[in-house]
């Protein structure tokens, strides 16, 4: 158990915070055996029969815990515990459980059992909150399946159109609607954005996935902002044939176009000399993928991020370029599509306060940072006041099994998720 000193004044049973350790980390392990890739790793899709389970198991806990449970028609996930004055506009907390293939435990599983946590320690110390407060997990905030990220968090803060939202596939050529469809989310989709002033604040807590509270020896870390986001997909055609019939200069091979578009890629997010800037060439499908036969297609997705959001336009501009010259140059043709090209966010400085004051309160060492991954809250921003915790990681290692947080360091992240979340649901 990681508890809090109880202090007399008015505080005295909001500080009486004790975060079974034991339970949360059990649970992070129960979660992570919802997998469809070998254990340590974890694959969870959304919508996938083990998302499927994995949100089950989500709901179990949520109803254990006395929560009241609504899902919306893209699957985002609502448990709240009701406030004294049910009317006022919520204090929400959460973040998501899907994995992209081949990950680790930790990467929103942190935020989401973290967050039922934190609510059941507010719980067990006898706090009755004036506010509502409510945990999220959204659906899809891995772009795996549909090419997007946040893709409920967009739903539910209007940030993306219903048109664009019905028109996304899989790459088996479902739409999103058939396969939430048959998850069982039926609702109408334009039901998803919620009301205005639905929120107060919104809190996320995540792991770090960057190596910088490990470097400084601080367990968690406030969110000021977080970094813009874009992606590109982009198909190139060429001309297939006989690996050994069709001579070197008659050739039009879509990968050699691909490739020299992925390295202009990393050379235009190292032109900007500031180390804020990345650029990655993480998809590259090959068709039709034979060792005998000159490729004739090619899937790139390129995600570019900045937190200075003219300079990530600048580098998405030179990244254009270097696609229609590497086109011209090799002869085939190109079809570009901006998946998505988001602003940054700022946190409010409300939010922020609250969580350092937290730290604080409870003497614990905290950094004001900055996010260079997205979340959920990038798109919670545009609806109401944000801020998230970061909790420090291993080597900031993510997005493979061998991501790693310690439990204390999860426990600590808690209980000042749940210290905050009890200050901002008092008034
Ligand atoms: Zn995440």
């Amino acid at each position: 158990m990681y508890r809090t000193e109880p202090e007399g004044g008015p505080d005295a049973k909001i500080m009486d915070i004790a975060i079974n350790s034991e339970q949360l980390y059990g649970e992070l392990e129960k979660l992570a055996s919802f997998t469809d890739a070998p254990p340590p790793a974890v694959t969870r899709v959304v919508f996938s029969k083990t998302d499927l389970a994995a949100r089950a198991y989500i709901k179990e806990l949520c109803i254990a815990a006395n929560l009241v449970i609504r899902e919306d028609a893209i699957g985002n996930l609502f448990a709240r515990w009701p406030g004294s004055a049910p009317g006022l506009p919520a204090i929400g907390t959460g973040s998501h459980t899907d994995a992209i293939p081949h990950a680790g435990l930790y990467d929103g599983t942190v935020g989401v059992l973290g967050g039922i946590e934190a609510i059941r320690a507010l719980q067990r110390g006898g706090y009755e909150p004036r506010r509502s407060i409510e945990l999220v997990m959204f659906t899809s905030e891995e772009p795996t399946r549909f090419g997007i990220g946040c893709l409920g968090s967009r739903l539910l803060s209007g940030s993306l159109a219903l048109e664009r939202a019905l028109a996304l596939a899989d790459s088996d050529g479902r739409s999103l609607d058939q396969v939430r469809t048959a998850a069982g989310f039926t609702g109408a989709l334009d039901n998803v954005v919620l009301p205005g002033g639905y929120y107060d604040t919104f809190l996320e807590l995540h792991v770090e996935q960057g190596p910088v509270l490990e470097q400084r020896n601080i367990p968690v870390g406030v969110v000021a902002a977080i970094a813009a986001p874009a992606s590109l997909r982009v198909w190139i055609e060429g001309e297939g044939g006989h690996a050994g019939a069709v001579l070197m200069p008659q050739r039009r091979d879509a990968l050699l176009a691909a490739a020299e578009i992925a390295l202009a890629v990393e050379s235009a997010a190292k032109s900007t000399g500031v180390i804020d800037t990345v650029a990655t060439t993480g998809v590259c499908d090959v068709f039709p993928g034979a060792v005998n036969s000159i490729p004739s297609r090619v899937k790139l997705e390129i995600d570019v991020r900045d937190i200075d959001l003219a300079r990530r336009d600048i580098v998405l501009r030179a990244i254009d370029r270097a696609i229609d010259e590497a086109a011209e140059r090799r002869g085939v043709q190109v079809r570009k599509e901006v998946l998505n090209a988001d602003p940054p966010a700022q946190s409010s400085r409300r939010a922020v306060d609250t969580l350092t004051q937290s730290c604080e309160a409870l003497g614990i060492p905290s950094l004001p940072m900055v996010s260079r991954a997205y979340h959920d809250s990038l798109f919670m921003s545009r609806i109401t006041d944000v801020a998230m915790l970061f909790v420090r990681c291993r080597a900031g290692i993510s997005h493979r099994p061998d991501e790693y947080a310690s439990p204390e360091d999860i426990a600590i992240g808690t209980m000042v998720l749940a210290h905050a979340l009890a200050q901002l649901s008092r008034t």
